[in-house]
């Protein structure tokens, strides 16, 4: 076993300042808010000017050849009601989609341990160990999930591996540290079907064990056979995409969850440290939804997680109603979003083995 120079002594887990708390293993760290002093003044930065929202409609051709692609892409379906349709009413029921997104980064401390191989400590001798939101972190791209780990500086220190008593290893588990295994020729008997003496185990019934090349003992998988741990306080630091979603619902008989498909066109578009709330915007429930959402992931985040940029956008998505006849009876249709996606749930000719 390797001596170990100047190896300080093992922290007590409370005995950090300012990481008391700190636990063992992953998933149950201890968070910390950030400090108060952290949120930049907002400033005084006015929403953008809403433009104007002018509706761009459809036209029967497209509407139609929107119901053409439709039908051919279902296997079963006939093609004469869209190719015979006969127009009787074009209606849009164009509606908004709001969205918020937050960004947060949110940090957390755990104790981790990994197997030491007598590289320089960074112990509390180096220094005092800066507080979890004064460790500088280069941000990554903004409004992306992304995690990093980080050795909290001046938090490490050696001790012995509890698991194989500082020894750096642990009892062979093939041979259960007998250091030989059953033959596999003759599967212990020591002589073969003719009964004659075994030559690959000399009539003993076991060989050497393969696993541990016959020492009875391995390499301990935690220290990695160093029979030492660095231990050290790990920091988490966790950016999260919040999103809140809002969709104006126009009651027109369509499913709304649909658009989720589709994308819209973006009428409005606001970015910055924090935004305010839309004021002004024709459809009164976008307005109410942005300051219910604004407000809300401000609660939710405010006290938790350090608030990095926030995004706002309303988007248009189409909706048009088709009202059409064939064979001497209405039917309709939707076409929606940018995409020109149809939801047809009474089409004429679902079954094309129906025959006219
Ligand atoms: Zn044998
Ligand atoms: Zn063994
Ligand atoms: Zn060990």
């Amino acid at each position: 076993m390797s001596q170990v120079p100047s190896a300080p002594p093992v922290y007590d887990v409370n005995n950090i300042a300012g990481y008391e708390g700190t636990t063992d293993g992953d998933g149950g760290g201890r968070y910390f808010p950030p400090p108060p002093n952290s949120v930049p003044d907002r400033g005084d930065e006015p929403p953008p000017a809403l433009r104007n929202w002018t509706i761009p409609a459809i036209s029967e051709d497209e509407a139609q050849e929107a119901l053409i692609q439709y039908v051919a892409s279902k296997c079963c379906y006939g093609k004469a009601p869209a190719k015979e349709m006969m127009f009787q009413d074009l209606q849009s029921f164009n509606t908004y989609r709001y969205r918020l997104e937050t960004f947060t980064e949110s940090r957390s401390t755990v104790w981790k341990t990994e197997p030491y191989n007598g590289e320089i400590v960074d112990s509390y001798l180096c220094g005092a160990p800066p507080l979890p939101w004064d460790i500088i972190v280069d941000i990554p791209v903004m409004f992306t999930d992304q995690k990093k780990k980080i050795k909290v500086p001046h938090t490490s220190s050696v001790k012995g591996c509890p698991c194989c008593g500082c020894s750096g290893r642990r009892p062979c588990q093939k041979c259960r540290g007998l250091t030989r295994q059953q033959c596999w020729v003759c599967h212990g008997k020591g002589y073969r079907m003719n009964n004659e003496r075994c030559t690959e185990c000399l009539g003993t019934g076991t060989s050497m064990c393969d696993k541990c090349s016959g020492l009875g003992t391995t390499a301990c998988s935690d220290c990695g056979g160093r029979g030492q741990l660095l231990s050290y306080i790990e920091l988490q630091v966790v950016w999260k995409n919040n999103v809140f979603e809002y969709l104006a619902d126009q009651r027109t008989g369509f499913p709304t969850e649909l658009f989720k498909e589709v994308s819209g066109q973006k009428l409005f578009v606001d970015e910055q440290y924090m935004v305010y709330p839309v004021t002004g915007f024709p459809e009164g429930s976008i307005n109410q939804a942005s300051r219910n959402a604004i407000e809300q992931h401000k609660t939710q985040f405010g006290s938790t997680a350090r608030i990095l940029r926030e995004r706002q956008t309303i988007e248009l998505l189409f909706l048009t109603r088709v009202e059409y006849e064939w064979h001497r009876k209405s039917y309709s249709y939707f076409v929606y979003g940018n995409e020109h996606k149809v939801y047809a749930e009474n089409y004429p000719r679902k079954c094309c083995c129906a025959i006219l």
